[in-house]
């Protein structure tokens, strides 16, 4: 009898709904375990004011699941959550789901072939495969600065933001001037009564061009979904052009751009040099706004470049002796996103650790499988990020998964692993094409490990990516067979 395998998937976000999707279709037995209420994933806990993507919408979507209705070119988060929770809707998955659930830790059991699923309420359940979808920017990163404690005011994180209170005539502080920074601080500015950004370091940001489609093309995308896919195409042909390299054309032509862009936006020398970075676009995770600096022109914005150093019971001193007196402190400093899998324990083969095999830096092959964890897959996986919209990348990682599975029931498998040979040239060859690229540059960026191996990024394009998963050779994989292992039945 060959047994079909029962499949936990950890994260109902964008990576969450790809894997469900593909496992319903096939028919497969499985369970989204999520920690909070729904589907929705960075796009259910990022719900700070201007919360948008800034990949084109027709393109951060499902290529299964258009939607002619995107409202304009970068659709806002109420829309993509409302467009996540109606495709896992469309596909049946809300029966699969175990919601308010966080899975804390994985076991491999060698003899049975199955991982035991531990949540934070202490309950364990048995599957034979667990797929990772918790994606890359899940735990918040907040710095260590001194005196937090003492604080009277409000303090929060950028995607646990609060809105039990308007920030409406507050002294409001935002540390960090990242992807998120530039969405809120402009949709917040004018209500505040003054808005400090602690700027660490300057960011390039590109002029965003945008478009925002009418009733007439909404209705002509569904007549004839060729006109929605040509927006698509554009975008993905644009993605698939980017060179990384620290010094190609694209990259100064894109500094270029910035820097007129920063020229045209901020007239004043002194503001204008505290904005201006000294490394290439790219480096960075590049960011295009049309508010961003009309925002910091602003007469109730300052931008303080003097770094926090502490703070006191009514707000932060920064190192040149100021005392900055803030109703609430927003923290806009990103997410530990080099620490793949932070939140979990994974224990593989033979008890070893994830944690521990990952202490110098996290590595997958094509970011989805890693050897001496059986039947394990990473959804948004090590060096997976960066070159294109992530949902094309998802897509190709869940239906790469699909297809392993479909062929554990093909070949009665109990096991099927990554060969380490395999996995460790393709390591060398990703980390030997990083060398010299943009990311690379004079910049810190959370790309880096802190052993100072880039563990985020993809050294080329999306559709490479795509391609190399959908190549992947039986023959590069260990299978155990069910009869060999003498395994269960
Ligand atoms: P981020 O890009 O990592 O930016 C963090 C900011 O906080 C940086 O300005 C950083 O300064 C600053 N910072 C960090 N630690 C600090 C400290 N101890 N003291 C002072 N400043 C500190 O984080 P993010 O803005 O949340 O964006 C993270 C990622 O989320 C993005 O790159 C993107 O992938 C994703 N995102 C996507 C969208 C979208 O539209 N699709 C929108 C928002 C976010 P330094 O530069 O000096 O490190």
């Amino acid at each position: 009898m060959t047994l079909s395998p029962a499949v936990a998937v950890i994260g109902a976000g964008p990576g969450g709904i790809a894997m469900g999707v593909q496992l319903a279709a096939a028919g497969y037995d499985f369970t989204i375990f999520e920690r909070s209420a729904g589907f929705g994933g960075t796009w259910r806990n990022n719900t700070y004011p201007g919360a948008a993507c800034d990949v084109p919408s027709h393109f951060y979507s499902f290529s299964f699941a258009l939607n002619p209705y995107w409202s304009k070119t970068f659709a806002g988060q109420p829309e993509i959550m409302a467009y996540l929770e109606g495709v896992a809707g469309d596909h049946g998955l809300g029966r699969h789901l175990r919601s308010d659930t966080a899975v804390v830790a994985l076991d491999w059991d060698g003899d049975e072939h199955r991982w035991t699923v531990t949540t934070a309420a202490g309950e364990q359940s048995r599957f034979d495969v667990v797929v990772s979808a918790v994606g890359m920017l899940d735990v918040p990163n907040i710095p260590d600065i001194p005196g937090a404690e003492q604080f009277t005011g409000r303090l929060f994180h950028s995607a646990r933001w609060d809105h039990s209170r308007s920030l409406a005539g507050e002294r409001v502080g935002a540390i960090g001037t990242g992807a998120s920074a530039i969405q809120y601080i402009p949709a917040i500015a004018p209500e505040t009564e003054h808005l400090t950004v602690f700027q660490r370091t300057p960011t390039w940001v590109a002029p965003r061009i945008e478009e925002r489609f009418t009733a007439e093309q909404h209705d002509a995308f569904a007549r004839d979904p060729e006109l929605a896919l040509h927006l698509r195409q554009k975008a993905f042909e644009d993605y698939e052009l980017a060179n990384f390299d620290a010094d190609s054309p694209l990259t100064e032509h894109l500094t270029k751009t910035s820097q007129k862009h920063l020229m045209a936006g901020i007239p004043d020398p002194e503001l204008r040099a505290k904005l201006t970075p000294d490394y290439p676009v790219g480096c960075k995770r590049p960011l295009s706004s049309m508010t961003w600096f009309p925002t910091l022109m602003r007469t109730n914005v300052t931008v303080e470049t003097s770094p926090i150093v502490e703070f006191t019971t009514g707000g932060v001193r920064t190192a040149d002796g100021a005392e900055h007196l803030l109703d609430t402190v927003i923290y806009g400093t990103g997410f530990k996103a080099a620490d793949y899998l932070a939140g979990l324990d994974v224990c593989g083969a033979g008890g070893r650790r994830l944690r521990d095999d990952w202490s110098d830096g996290a590595e997958a092959y094509l970011g989805t499988v890693v050897p001496g964890y059986p039947n394990f897959f990473t959804l948004y996986g090590p060096n997976t990020n960066g070159v294109t919209s992530m949902i094309y990348i998802l897509e190709a990682q869940a239906e790469f998964v699909r297809r392993t599975l479909d062929e554990m029931v093909e070949q009665d498998a109990a096991a099927v692993e990554i060969r380490r040979d395999v996995h460790d040239a393709y390591n060398t060859e990703i980390q030997d094409a990083l060398v010299g690229t943009v990311w690379q540059a004079n910049c810190n960026n959370y790309f880096r490990h802190v052993s100072g191996k880039i563990v985020t990024q993809f050294p080329y394009s999306g559709k490479v990516f795509a391609e190399r998963l959908a190549r992947a050779e039986s023959s590069d994989f260990v299978w155990t067979s069910r009869a060999g292992a003498g395994g269960r039945r």
